[in-house]
């Protein structure tokens, strides 16, 4: 896998990674209501990080495709 191409430097979140639990940065390729598309700087893992902004019942990863 490599760095998606949407990957843009100048988006970037600082969270941990549920892969290899580096922190950050993240790269932020797409957006959905309360959820980010997110893909680690460091192992390039992809997934569906949830913001918890408005719902508080989805689970902190509803799925990921690495
Ligand atoms: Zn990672």
């Amino acid at each position: 896998m490599t760095l998606d191409p949407q990957a843009d430097i100048g988006r970037r979140a600082w969270l941990p990674c549920p892969n290899c639990y580096h922190t950050g940065p993240l790269y932020l390729l797409d957006f959905d209501i309360n959820l980010v598309w997110v893909q680690c700087g460091n192992c390039l893992r992809r997934w569906w990080h949830d913001t918890g902004v408005g719902h508080r019942k989805h689970p902190e990863y509803l799925f990921d495709v690495a």
